[in-house]
């Protein structure tokens, strides 16, 4: 690292010690981006790197609560607002015990490249609570959402901040807060996306990330002259992403042997069908229940309940030629890496974000293994919640095929791009350098442009 980069580093290591997740996710860009700081000296004079690293707002608040029992429940909120050089900020919101200021400042720094690869006027933010939906009430779900847009309406708005789904939002969480938001301020517009298509959703936004995955992994194999029929792949989670992630590779004449969730994992070497996929669709959807009781219903599958002192997962460990990690950040860690890679995989597609540990990546791409990074390859979801602004601000919805098409134009857009990055400034197939550098090429011109702001 030059000397200037190794000082941007250093700032953020004693400014934030403690957030590792932040510090991983900026660790992982810095490394790409010191490629180009002998091509463009402008970073370093401007301090474009030294702004990029610094959130330009994080808002924390409070959201208090009534349970079932009528008891006063309390939780921690967060927005980051990262960075709004390219358009309104822009991600998703994450509800989950491991909310943390590090971790969304992460999401929010991954998110801003990924919605600069897009190619649309998408800056990149980030919220969440610790709030823990499983095991609540509709109700109780309802009136946290309710509570927490409260506060969040206030900074947010169709131009300036457009939050979306994330682990533990989905529709249902959507649909709550966007009602509030419209009961608070009077107005009907697109303050939200991922919001149900008869009230200004788009069609294939709940399909998108898990579609866009497999078309970035698609575009990749085909470079190599590889496809996906009938090859075997490892599919981790079993959320929106990971359920059309399968459902795409299904179509795409691949068989799915993995699936799992917080509880367990799931091996199936018969294959999970579309008739076992609708059967996961409805169990994790409509009755928010167990993957476990997949290997209750059918027989060939084996469960292995997680172990929390266990150094592997048992998932990594099935042999495959593909693997999809789709349910959340460091899944993939140095000792999974390395049973990948005995197992011969050839590609990992990240679906989650940065789900893959730094050592990890190493080993993966030392390997040869093709690497495709979360902020490209999971790019579809914010790419179609993008799509859904454009449709309402037109005040039109589109058909599922034209947003579909877009989508996959869309996706081979990132391919070529993060490709020709890594040609350019690093090396033939290195993606994670690809991905930070094209990401980042865009949003330093408009920084530039745009003087100290
Ligand atoms: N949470 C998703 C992501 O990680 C989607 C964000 C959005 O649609 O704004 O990209």
């Amino acid at each position: 690292m030059h000397d200037a980069t190794q000082r941007i580093m250093d700032r953020v290591i004693q400014l934030d010690s403690n957030q590792t997740e932040f510090i991983q996710a900026v660790t992982s860009f810095l490394n790409s981006v010191d490629k180009l700081v002998d091509d463009i000296p402008q970073l370093i004079y401007h301090k474009v790197l030294d702004r990029i690293v610094e959130p330009e707002r994080a808002i924390i608040f409070r959201v208090p609560w009534v349970d079932d029992d009528g008891q006063m429940q309390l939780n921690r909120a967060f927005r980051v607002q990262m960075n709004s050089a390219l358009g309104p900020y822009k991600g998703g919101m994450r509800f989950h015990p491991s909310v943390n200021l590090s971790i969304l400042k992460f999401l929010a720094f991954e998110q801003t490249f990924k919605n600069s690869l897009t190619g649309l006027a998408l800056g990149g933010g980030k919220g969440g609570s610790d709030f823990n939906p499983k095991g609540k009430s509709d109700g109780e779900v309802m009136r946290f959402c309710q509570s927490l847009m409260i506060e969040l309406g206030r900074h947010i708005g169709e131009d300036t901040d457009v939050p979306a789904g994330d682990i533990g939002v989905g529709g249902r969480e959507i649909g709550y807060m966007y009602g509030q938001y419209k009961r608070l301020y009077n107005k009907s517009v697109g303050i939200l996306t991922g919001k149900h298509p008869s009230f200004g959703g788009s069609y294939i936004r709940p399909e998108a990330t898990g579609y866009g995955l497999v078309y970035l992994s698609a575009a990749m194999l085909d470079a190599e002259g590889k496809n996906l029929q009938d090859k075997s792949c490892l599919v981790s989670g079993s959320g929106n992403v990971a359920q059309f992630t399968t459902e795409k590779l299904l179509k795409m004449g691949a068989k799915v042997l993995t699936m799992s969730d917080s509880s367990g994992v799931l091996i199936d070497p018969s294959g999970i069908d579309e008739e076992k996929l609708a059967f996961i669709k409805t169990l994790k959807n409509v009755r928010r229940g167990r993957i476990a009781e997949y290997a209750q219903k059918y027989k060939e599958a084996t469960y292995i309940a997680h172990n929390g002192s266990a150094t592997s997962n048992p998932l990594w460990d099935v042999k495959a030629d593909y693997a999809f990690p789709c349910a959340t950040q460091n899944e993939i860690n140095t000792e999974d890496a390395k049973h990948l890679v005995a197992n011969g995989i050839q590609l990992v597609g990240e679906g989650a974000n940065m789900p893959t540990t730094l050592d990890a990546e190493q080993i993966l791409m030392d390997n040869g293994v093709l690497l495709a990074p979360g902020k490209a390859s999971n790019a579809g979801g914010v790419a179609v919640s993008g799509l859904e602004m454009v449709q309402n601000s037109q005040r039109l919805q589109w058909t599922p095929a034209q947003v579909d098409a877009q989508l996959l134009t869309i996706m081979k857009n990132i391919y070529s791009n993060i490709s020709s990055a890594a040609e350019k400034y690093s090396t033939k197939n290195n993606f994670v350098d690809g991905a930070n550098i094209a990401g980042f090429i865009k949003i330093s011109d408009a920084m530039l442009a745009q003087g100290y702001v």
